[in-house]
């Protein structure tokens, strides 16, 4: 992951939406349109674990938690999750599109170019299609690669809370076959955390996504260890997600599998947190580790991936180019993307994205301030984007 190769004064040729050459800018092939470059040019970002289709930001929580007050409280005082489930369900699809589409422009604006974005928000099964909707239309309307993702298993809705297992029940046989059915999503989530779902109910929700065709990820041992990661490895999914409380078993089970580990750092600082995954650790014993923002409004209202990558540096001790590696082709193969995209090569999709800086690392330093000053996705140049969040 340390591994970066930086080509000084070099030249990328595109052939409709695909990178054709990269190399010196002496050897580039002639072209019949050239466009000079100052600063670094980058992989476009890809953020592989967002909540990006919600309502309003939960304010109320954010000051209840800055007054200490713990998030069974908080959901108690009508907070936390299922303020947003009822949130979403009471909206429209096209009040959920305006939203939407203003806050994938500000990750864009961010140098994300492929997002994956999950519902969750709906827990039943209309709300849940109309968030992946949203989504679906969106990836259709914007220059960007959106990849969905059900979550169904969030969190166990109200009307559940005397009866998970129907829940359960309802999420692999009615839920995950109506979303196949339609083409809504490509992968599948769920929150395995002691409270929330259990590794048998994970693992029976993957099993029944998998026999759908949708590929598994799990959000896993966030807050408490329950060997969401082991679970994740086992069955194959493209990612585990969180990992702050990984067991040294969940950290040889990743580092000997396919599953890519996915770090939030932005989620624990804005939880004021003083855990974090231990990245080292797992890039050690050889996990391939990926950043991801966790954009939601209740736990990490932040769209840029720069950002997080300075937090990879500062909070969880990766190197610039750990975290370079973590946002470009570590958080494609999270997606399942790596043969396609992550990289400038020659084959690759062209989405690329400018950083108006002198030196590379700086892309990982700036905390806050968005050094992204130009983006290409599919071979075309974006128009300058002016995000607008709520
Ligand atoms: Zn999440």
């Amino acid at each position: 992951m340390a591994e970066v190769e930086v080509l000084r004064d070099a030249a990328v040729l595109l052939d409709g939406n695909r990178i054709a050459w990269v190399g010196p800018r002496k050897g580039a092939p002639p072209s019949d349109r050239a466009v000079e470059i100052a600063g670094v040019l980058f992989p476009g970002f890809i953020d592989p674990h967002t909540h990006a289709v919600f309502g309003a930001p939960r304010l109320d929580d954010h000051e209840r938690r800055a007054l200490g007050v713990d998030y069974k409280a908080i959901a108690a005082a009508g907070g936390g999750i299922l303020q947003s489930v009822r949130d979403v369900r009471s909206r429209s699809e096209a009040d959920l599109v305006a939203l939407t589409r203003a806050r994938i422009a500000a990750l864009l604006a961010h140098g994300s170019t492929t997002i994956e974005v999950k519902s969750g928000y709906g827990l039943e099964l209309e709300a849940e299609l109309k968030q992946l909707r949203v989504i679906k239309r969106l990836g259709g309307a914007l220059p960007v690669t959106l990849i969905p993702t059900f979550l169904g298993a969030h969190e166990i809705p109200p009307e559940y809370r005397g009866n998970r297992a129907a829940y359960v029940q309802l999420v692999c046989e009615e839920m995950i076959p109506a979303v196949a059915r339609e083409g809504l999503a490509v992968c599948c989530d769920v929150f395995c955390e002691p409270g929330v779902f259990t590794p048998a109910e994970s693992r029976a929700i993957l099993t029944a996504a998998q026999r759908h065709g949708l590929a598994g990820k799990l959000h896993a041992d966030e807050l408490e260890g329950s060997g969401g990661a082991e679970l994740a490895a086992e069955l194959g999914a493209l990612s585990a997600d969180h990992l702050a409380s990984i067991s040294d078993a969940g950290v040889r089970a990743l580092a000997a599998s396919a599953t890519v580990a996915v770090l939030l750092p932005a989620t624990m600082v804005f939880l004021g947190k003083r855990a974090q995954a231990p990245a080292r650790r797992l890039i050690e014993a050889g996990a391939a580790v990926a950043l991801a923002t966790d954009y939601n409004p209740g736990t990490s209202p932040t769209v840029s991936l720069p950002l997080v990558m300075a937090l990879g540096v500062s909070q969880l001790g990766m190197r610039h180019a750990e975290v370079v590696t973590a946002v470009t082709i570590n958080a494609a193969a999270a997606l399942g993307l790596a043969a396609d995209r992550g990289q400038i090569a020659a084959g690759c999709m062209a989405d690329l994205v400018v950083a108006g800086v002198e030196d590379w690392r700086e892309v990982a330093y700036w905390l806050g301030a968005n050094v992204v000053s130009a983006v290409w996705t599919a071979g075309s140049a974006c128009p300058p984007l002016v995000p607008l969040l709520s």
